[in-house]
């Protein structure tokens, strides 16, 4: 994480790299490194991820903080998706229309990741140090003994409306495909 004194350019350089995995015993005696960079991370979608021909997934559709390494697995349940409804297109048993439910099915279950990666770096990421020890005493040190004295468990995520029906529950239902 970039602290508020350092710059892009000092920390993108090899030594740097090496400076950091130093305390976690990797040196050039034992480890090489294939790539280093600093990049910004982001929480953001896309309100449409299909536009007539083109579907957007993966980053090109959402991008969320790296703490709940949730990235790329969004972007595999986007190709999942996609793949079902193109291969009932491609097959000719359905016209296009299911392709129009991959954007409502999937922003809406890639919020859960966003929202969650975000509220960890909010955790993680905490500068003041008063503020971290507090955080470590009684935050996640303490529910990772007695899970029972941690934060109650994000609701699960759900699909967004699409072509499967949701009970009641907001759920989907079992056994009421309506395509
Ligand atoms: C530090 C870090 C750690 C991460 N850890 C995890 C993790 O533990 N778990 C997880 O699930 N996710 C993780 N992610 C997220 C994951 O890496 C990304 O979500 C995933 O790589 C996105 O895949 P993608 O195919 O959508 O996009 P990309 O991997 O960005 O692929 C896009 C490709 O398109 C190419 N391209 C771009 N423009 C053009 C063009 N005009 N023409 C042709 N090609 C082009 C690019 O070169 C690139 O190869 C992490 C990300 C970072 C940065």
């Amino acid at each position: 994480m970039r602290l508020p004194h350092e710059n892009v350019d000092q920390l993108n350089t090899l030594d740097t790299a090496w400076n950091l995995l130093e305390p976690w015993g990797r040196t050039p005696a034992n480890t090489t490194i294939e790539r280093h960079t600093v990049y910004t991370f982001r929480a953001r979608w896309l309100d449409s991820w299909r536009h007539g021909r083109v579907l957007l997934a993966g980053d090109a559709a959402h991008q969320m903080p790296p703490f709940a390494a949730q990235g790329m697995c969004s972007g595999l349940l986007d190709a999942l998706n996609l793949s079902g409804k193109l291969d009932l297109v491609l097959c000719g048993i359905c016209d296009d229309a299911p392709l129009d439910s991959y954007t409502t099915e999937r922003s809406g279950h890639v919020l859960h990741p966003i929202g969650m990666s975000t509220a960890l770096g909010q955790v993680i990421c905490i500068l003041d140090e008063q503020r971290a020890a507090q955080r470590d005493a009684h935050g996640c040190s303490r529910a990772t003994r007695r899970p029972s004295q941690g934060p109650s468990p994000t609701p699960p995520p759900v699909l967004g409306d699409g072509i499967l029906r949701n009970g009641p529950d907001g759920l989907t239902a079992p056994g009421h495909e309506t395509l």
